[in-house]
């Protein structure tokens, strides 16, 4: 480590990143890409958990398994982009310990990579290492249960799936559980869904649109069991046997653990920050000097959200990785927008945005019986909260303003908003 002596006789140390991004996914790429597109000339270094450049996760729960072709790594750039760019990135290289008052980034050594720093200095550091799925306890041994979060998980459920085409049991009816249920329904497996809410999507979902979930994915033939949870799981032979409060029992060639996913900041413990996923301000700034969080590890305010709430989602991931690279850039925080997520489940396209509580009232714009596109307008305490899009794609901006503009109106109720509520009937929204 270079070090410089200052006139008062202090040794100031040189750091080895001006930028060290921790976790190289899709927040970590959005915040380089934005550094470097505003001019940004520090170095900048990514240390990455995972052997390959930074990829995207959404196919691996749709196209990665349906494709008949075996898919691609669906990397964000090429390795040029990196060198182009004077973006180093360090891959198998996991962060293992934050001393944020030495501003040191300690490596995870022994892994499969030779020649790694021991630690990094930096000057701004930035936490961008998503999260990983939640593993309940007490689980036999056995090579027919997977998870799903990288490229690997998903090569190893595609070829499990294909292997088998039989009984699927996946375990959560959250976004990633009921896309691979539609996945694996397209490649001819039979397959069963157990969640314990009384609704699928339970924490975004009102229990309506739950519901009208729950129908599409048995229409198709999905066995989807609700309000039901796993007491047990055996093994005999390659099969497993799903025991559930119900006193039923379910058999398995392939388990998916899908029952959502927590923060992966087991790394800072002793850091200061506090465990789970990290609060924020609207920058992305935490409560250490210079240390930022984006993406799923980081819970950042939301003024479209009625209770505080993390957003591990696409769109939010990207939107605040892009964030902390403007205030690193001392640039003005873009305006921040509604939540958003997408999903695609059984060819049909589903678009949320905003927020949904439990108690809300629904508008429907088309009829969700009959297969056809449709809108559900949702209000909460006669305010716009949220809409979940099905198949309208269009309705989408219309969407985001409708959410903002009631937003806009509750910050500053004297001021006349851009759109009012009584301007646009359901049909125009
Ligand atoms: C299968 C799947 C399907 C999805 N589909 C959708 C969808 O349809 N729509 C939608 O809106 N969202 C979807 N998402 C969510 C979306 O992909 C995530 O919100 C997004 O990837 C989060 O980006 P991130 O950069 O915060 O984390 P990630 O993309 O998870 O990247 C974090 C990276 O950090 C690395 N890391 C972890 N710990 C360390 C460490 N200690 N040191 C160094 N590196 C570390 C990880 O290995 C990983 O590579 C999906 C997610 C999954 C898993």
């Amino acid at each position: 480590m270079k070090g410089q002596r200052l006139a008062n006789g202090q040794h100031l140390v040189k750091p080895d990143a001006d930028v060290l991004v921790v976790g190289g996914g899709l927040a970590a790429q959005r915040c380089c890409e934005t550094l470097r597109r505003h001019g940004y000339d520090g170095r900048i270094v990514v240390l990455c958990e995972e052997s390959h450049l930074p990829y995207d996760r959404p196919p691996l729960s749709k196209t990665a398994l349906t494709d008949p072709e075996a898919p691609r790594r669906p990397s964000f750039r090429a390795a040029e982009w990196y060198a182009d760019h004077d973006v180093e990135l360090l891959l198998d290289s996991p962060a293992q310990r934050l001393d944020a008052a030495a501003r040191t980034v300690t490596l995870q050594q022994g892994s499969r990579r030779a020649a790694k720093p021991a630690s990094l200095r930096y000057r701004r550091l930035v936490i961008a290492t998503g999260s990983r799925p939640r593993t309940p306890e007490g689980l036999p041994a056995s090579q027919a249960i997977h998870q799903l979060r990288t490229y690997e998980d998903a090569l190893r459920l595609r070829a499990a799936l294909r292997a088998t085409r039989r009984r699927l049991v996946i375990v959560g009816a959250g976004l990633v559980g009921l896309e691979v249920a539609s996945s694996a329904l397209a490649l001819g497996c039979e397959v069963s869904v157990i969640e314990a809410a009384a609704t699928p999507l339970r924490r975004a979902l009102p229990p309506q649109l739950g519901r009208w979930l729950a129908g599409l994915h048995r229409a198709r033939g999905i066995d989807v069991r609700l309000a039901v949870t796993v007491t047990r799981v055996s093994r005999h032979a390659q099969e497993l046997r799903l025991h559930l409060n119900d006193g039923s029992t379910i058999a398995a060639d392939v388990l998916l653990l899908a029952i959502g996913s927590v923060p992966a900041t087991e790394w800072l413990a002793g850091s200061g920050l506090r465990a789970g996923p990290i609060p924020t301000g609207a920058t992305g700034a935490t409560a250490l000097p210079d240390i930022y969080a984006a993406g799923d590890a980081a819970c950042p305010p939301n003024p479209y959200l009625h209770v505080p709430t993390p957003t591990p989602h696409w769109d939010a991931a990207a939107r605040e990785g892009a964030t902390v690279a403007r205030a690193i850039l001392g640039l003005p925080a873009l305006p921040q927008t509604p939540p958003m997520f997408w999903s695609d489940q059984h060819e049909r396209r589903i678009q949320l945005v905003g927020d949904a509580p439990h108690d809300s009232q629904i508008d429907f714009d088309g009829d969700p019986c009959t297969g056809e596109p449709f809108a559900a307008w949702i209000t909460h305490e006669r305010q716009p909260a949220g809409a979940m899009l099905v198949d309208r794609p269009d309705a989408l901006p219309r969407a985001r303003r409708w959410v903002i503009n009631a937003a806009e109106q509750r910050a500053a109720p004297h001021q006349p908003s851009e759109v009012s509520e009584n301007d646009m009937s359901a049909s125009d929204r």
